[in-house]
C-alpha cells in the first residue's frame, strides 16, 4: 500500500461528533467554572477526555487536514478543514479559563491531594501550570493581549512573507517564485546558482526598508510583552515555554560556538573541492552527483534491516505503518517535502513522503519513521496530557534512526560515492547545528541591541547578521553582499526557536554513542522515546544518568561530526589530490 487509508474516520458521523464535542465542553464549563481543590482530580480527568477526543477538531479535523495535504488545490477540502477548525477554536475558547483557574488554587494543597489520592501522574502537568502562572496576567489583560496580537505581531509577519512569496522572476520564459529561486541556489550548476542568488538579492533589497520596520515592530512587540509579563531577558519566555532553562541553553550555545572550527574547516574543504571561494548561498549545494538509486521496496528493506538490528519493536512499528499509513510518491496537488504527523493519542500516525528513488529519500524515510516510532512509544506509555514531544528533543528520534541508516548506506559503496555522501551529511549537520546556533546568537545580539537603542536600521541588523554568520562560516565563505539574507529567515520571527534543531541532533548523537558503547543502552533510548512530555529534559536525563549540563555531553556529539570531517579530508587527499 503506497497511499493513506482512513479506516478510523467514521465520516458519516461528523455531525454527531460535533454535537458531542459541544456537549462535553458545555458540561465541563458548568461543572468546573468555580474550580476548587476538592474537584480538581475529576476535572483533570474530564479535561484529558476532551483533549483526547476533540483537540484540533479530533477525527474530523484530522481527516480534512490529512486530505488537504495531498489535495492542496482542492478548495472544498480546504474550506471543510477551515470550518471544523473554526468550530473547534470556538469550543476550546470556552475552556480557556481552566488552566488559569488551576493556577489560582493553593499549590501546596493541590500537591497534597494528588499525592494522597495516588494521582501523582498529574504533578508535572500541575507544576508546569504554576510555573507559567507567574507570567500570566488578569483575565481582562490577557484578553487585550490576545486581541492585540494580530495587529502587533501576525499582520507584520504575514505581510513580509506574503510580499516576498508573491515575487515572480522570469528566467528564459519560465516563471520562478522566491522559493523556487532559493532552491535553484542548490543547483550543481554554478551559473544557475549565481544568477538565482543575484535575483534573490534584488528582491531582498527591494524589501529591505519594509523589513526594517517589520522586524523592529516585532522586536518592540516582544520587548513590551516581556516587560508586561515579567520575563527577565529576551529568550526567557522560550525557556519557560519549552521547559528548559538558561543553563541548558548556555552550555549548548557555548559548546557549539566554541566548535565553529568544525564548520569552518568543512567550508575550507568544500571550497577546495569545487575550486572556488564559496558565496554565502554556496553552503549546501552538492559537490557531485550520486547516481545510486533506491526504489521504494529497496529503501524499505534498508530501513527495516537497521531497525531490526537496533530493536525488534522498532521493526514491528514500521510494519504497522507499512499497511496503510505511508503516502509515498509525489502526485499532482500533493504538498512537497515529507512529514510524520499525529493529532491526538487515539488517532493513528501518518507519514507523508515524496519518494523519488534517491539516496536522500532513504534517509528521509528513516527520519520520518523515527518520528513515527517516537509517537508510538509515547502513545503506549503516556496519556493524552503527555503524549507528544518536547521542542528541545523533538528531533532526537528522527535523527537517531536517520544516522544509523546513513552508517549502513556508506558501508558498501565505492570511495567516490562515500566521499560525496559524507560531504552531504556533514553539510546537513552543520546546517542543523552550527548554523542554527549562529542564528540563536544573532537573535540574542539583535534583541539586546534593540533594547538598548530602541531602533535598528536594516544596515545595523545586517551587520549583526554578517558577524554571526561569519563566525561559523569562516574565511572560505563570502558574506559581503549578503547582509540582507536575514530577511527571509522566518524562524527569527518565532524567536529563539532555532536552538531546538541543534539540541535535538546533538542529544541524538550522544545517544548513538551510548548504543555504540553498549547495545543494551537501547533500553535507555526507548525509555527516553516513551517519556513524551511527562518530564523536563533536566529530570528526564538525570534519571537516565546522562549529564546534559556538562560540556562533555555536547562535545560527544560534535566529535562525531569531527570524525566524519577527518574521514572526508582523508578521502579528498586520496581521490583528488594526487
Ligand atoms: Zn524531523
Amino acid at each position: 500500500m503506497t497511499n493513506w487509508e482512513y479506516e478510523w474516520a467514521d465520516f458519516d458521523n461528523f455531525e454527531k461528533y460535533r454535537d458531542s464535542m459541544n456537549n462535553s465542553i458545555n458540561e465541563f464549563v458548568k461543572k468546573y467554572r468555580n474550580l476548587n481543590e476538592e474537584i480538581l482530580i475529576q476535572s483533570l480527568k474530564d479535561y484529558e477526555y476532551i483533549l483526547t477526543n476533540y483537540s484540533y477538531g479530533g477525527k474530523e479535523g484530522y481527516y480534512y487536514w490529512l486530505k488537504s495535504q495531498i489535495n492542496q488545490s482542492n478548495s472544498e477540502i480546504k474550506s471543510k478543514f477551515k470550518d471544523i477548525q473554526d468550530f473547534t477554536m470556538e469550543q476550546f475558547n470556552k475552556i480557556n479559563f481552566y488552566r488559569k483557574s488551576i493556577g489560582k488554587l493553593n499549590k501546596d494543597k493541590v500537591i497534597e491531594i494528588l499525592k494522597l489520592k495516588n494521582e501523582t501522574k498529574y504533578l508535572h502537568f500541575i507544576n508546569r501550570i504554576f510555573e507559567n502562572e507567574k507570567y500570566i496576567l488578569s483575565d481582562k489583560e490577557e484578553k487585550i493581549l490576545s486581541l492585540m496580537n494580530e495587529q502587533a505581531y501576525s499582520r507584520w509577519k504575514n505581510m513580509l512573507s506574503e510580499l516576498i512569496s508573491s515575487e515572480i522572476k522570469i528566467i528564459d520564459d519560465k516563471e520562478y517564485s522566491f522559493e523556487e529561486l532559493m532552491s535553484r541556489t542548490l543547483s550543481e550548476d554554478k551559473e544557475v546558482r549565481d544568477y538565482s542568488a543575484k535575483e534573490i538579492n534584488k528582491i531582498l533589497s527591494k524589501y529591505e526598508k519594509i523589513s526594517e520596520h517589520e522586524f523592529n515592530a516585532l522586536l518592540s512587540h516582544y520587548e513590551t510583552i516581556d516587560k508586561i509579563r515579567g520575563y527577565e531577558y529576551p529568550d526567557h519566555s522560550r525557556h519557560i515555554g519549552d521547559n528548559i532553562d538558561k543553563e541548558f541553553i548556555d552550555i549548548l550555545t557555548k559548546t557549539v560556538s566554541e566548535n565553529f572550527e568544525i564548520s569552518k574547516r568543512f567550508y575550507d574543504l568544500k571550497s577546495k573541492v569545487v575550486k572556488h571561494k564559496l558565496n554565502y548561498y554556496d553552503r549546501t549545494f552538492p559537490v557531485g552527483k550520486i547516481d545510486k538509486n533506491f526504489d521504494w521496496e529497496s529503501s524499505k528493506k534498508i530501513v527495516k534491516k537497521v531497525l531490526k538490528k537496533l530493536d525488534k519493536e522498532f521493526l514491528d512499528i514500521f510494519e504497522k505503518f507499512e499497511k496503510n499509513k505511508f503516502d509515498v510518491y509525489p502526485s499532482k496537488g500533493k504538498r512537497g517535502g515529507a512529514f510524520c504527523v499525529h493529532f491526538t493519542k487515539n488517532l493513528p500516525t501518518y507519514i507523508m513522503l515524496n519518494h523519488t528513488d534517491t539516496i536522500r529519500d532513504v534517509k528521509t524515510l528513516a527520519h520520518e519513521v523515527g518520528h513515527g516510532i517516537n509517537n508510538e512509544l509515547s502513545r503506549k506509555a503516556q496519556d493524552e496530557i503527555y503524549f507528544g514531544t518536547l521542542t528541545s528533543t523533538a528531533e532526537v528520534a528522527s535523527t537517531f534512526f536517520e544516522d544509523f541508516v546513513f552508517r549502513d548506506l556508506i558501508q558498501d559503496v565505492d570511495k567516490k560515492t562515500k566521499f560525496l555522501l559524507i560531504m552531504q551529511k556533514i553539510s546537513d549537520e552543520i546546517s542543523t547545528i552550527h548554523r542554527q546556533i549562529a542564528g540563536y546568537n544573532f537573535e540574542k545580539d539583535v534583541h539586546k541591541a534593540f533594547r538598548k537603542n530602541k531602533h535598528l536600521s536594516s544596515k545595523e541588523i545586517g551587520e549583526i547578521f554578517k558577524k554571526n554568520m561569519k563566525a561559523y562560516c569562516g574565511d572560505s565563505v563570502e558574506l559581503e553582499g549578503f547582509e540582507n539574507w536575514w530577511i527571509y529567515w522566518s524562524h527569527f520571527r518565532r524567536r529563539f526557536y532555532v536552538y531546538s534543531y541543534a539540541s535535538g541532533l546533538l542529544i541524538s548523537k550522544g545517544m548513538q554513542k551510548l548504543v555504540d558503547k553498549d547495545k543494551s543502552n537501547i533500553e535507555k533510548v526507548k525509555k527516553f522515546l516513551s517519556s513524551g512530555t511527562s518530564k523536563s529534559p533536566r529530570n528526564l536525563f538525570s534519571e537516565m544518568n546522562i549529564d546534559i549540563y556538562s560540556e562533555e555531553f555536547w562535545k560527544k556529539g560534535l566529535n562525531q561530526i569531527n570524525d566524519l570531517l577527518n574521514e572526508a579530508e582523508n578521502l579528498y587527499e586520496e581521490l583528488y589530490n594526487e
